[in-house]
């Protein structure tokens, strides 16, 4: 698959002198928000990022932005290095985002149909009949044309997230960011939303990197996932692989923890403890150490590698043996 957006090595860091050193502890160190983080979104497929909060998703949305300066490594898309401000501005025309409250960013003075086209003004963009535009991002979307005469309060929550995915569409992105896509929704709509982005995807190629703490919304949307712990990668692979089979006892857990229709289905012998540490106070070793129920001394002095188990398979512990995807069931048990 062609990649569309590539992470190389990437790292985010808040150092003195930066624009949010005032965050910085007394001690004035440098915190690491996101350590060599390498992965990439193809053309047409959809990434899932997961984690909890706190474990640098939205860092990494808005590194990819340019809306946080990276300290390491480098980002690349559709081929080209983003070295300058000037660069991240050229992809963000070619990028969108879908945030994670629809109503809250929209602007509750103007009407869907000039919400729909307000990223051409943004843009600078030249534009002979919005109505039109606004009609036409509105059908594609499944909405109704008289929605253009509402304001974004007057709109029921899955018209919202609809109107922030047709928004997200004004451009023709060739990347779209989503941020908890369907936060918030009935389970019912969240299907539709759902639905509606796989189809997007099929239909227009456009690349989804989508960022959810919701196991079940990336198991159902995602080509591929990534999962963050603490601003690093610990586990990638093919979404039906990482769920068939988990290697890194934390997305052992996650998925674990997943509510199941029939209760006897629940795997919970991997209880995690605690919380997510803060990104101020790193542990030694492996940064999950103090949450995994395998934990062995070498695991509280030596940082583990993300190194490969398996076809487009990666995951960071000493103890994650190989595995063998040929194995793997096309159909969930
Ligand atoms: Fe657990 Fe050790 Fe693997 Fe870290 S390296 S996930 S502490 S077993």
């Amino acid at each position: 698959m062609t990649a569309l957006l590539q992470l190389k090595d990437l790292d985010v860091s808040l150092r003195a002198g930066g624009p949010l050193s005032a965050l910085l502890p007394a001690t004035g160190r440098s915190i690491d928000l996101l350590k060599d983080i390498n992965l990439q979104v193809g053309k047409g497929e959809t990434l899932g990022l997961v984690g909890e909060s706190g474990s640098g998703k939205t860092t990494l949305a808005k590194a990819i932005l340019g809306l946080q300066a990276i300290s390491g490594g480098g980002i690349r898309f559709d081929g080209a290095d983003l070295l300058t401000p000037r660069d991240f501005a050229r992809v963000r025309r070619r990028t969108a985002m879908m945030f994670q409250d629809p109503v809250a960013s929209l602007s509750p003075r103007m009407r869907v149909g000039e919400l729909l086209t307000e990223p051409f003004v943004i843009h600078g963009i030249a534009m002979k009949n919005r109505a039109r535009r606004a009609a036409e991002l509105l059908d594609r979307v499944g909405l109704p044309d008289q929605i253009a005469a509402r304001y974004p309060h007057e709109l029921s929550g899955g018209q919202a997230r609809r109107v922030c995915v047709a928004r997200a569409l004004a451009l023709d992105p060739d990347l779209v960011i989503a941020d908890e896509p369907t936060a918030g929704l009935d389970v019912s709509v969240q299907g539709e939303i759902l639905n509606l982005m796989s189809a997007l995807k099929a239909e227009l190629g456009i690349g989804f990197l989508v960022i959810s703490h919701n196991l079940a919304i990336i198991r159902h949307i995602s080509d591929r996932i990534a999962i963050l712990y603490l601003g690093q990668v610990i586990e990638t692979g093919a979404t039906r692989d990482v769920f068939a089979r988990p290697s890194h006892p934390y997305t052992q857990n996650l998925i674990a923890s997943e509510p199941q229709p029939d209760p006897r289905k629940r795997r919970s012998d991997l209880a995690i403890k605690g919380e997510i540490p803060s990104v101020l106070r790193r542990p030694s070793g492996c940064e999950f150490h103090a949450r995994c129920p395998i934990a062995q001394d070498i695991c509280r002095k030596d940082m583990p590698a993300l190194r490969p188990i398996g076809p487009g398979r990666c995951v960071r512990c000493h103890f994650a043996e190989p595995q063998d995807h040929s194995r793997t069931p096309n159909t969930e048990d």
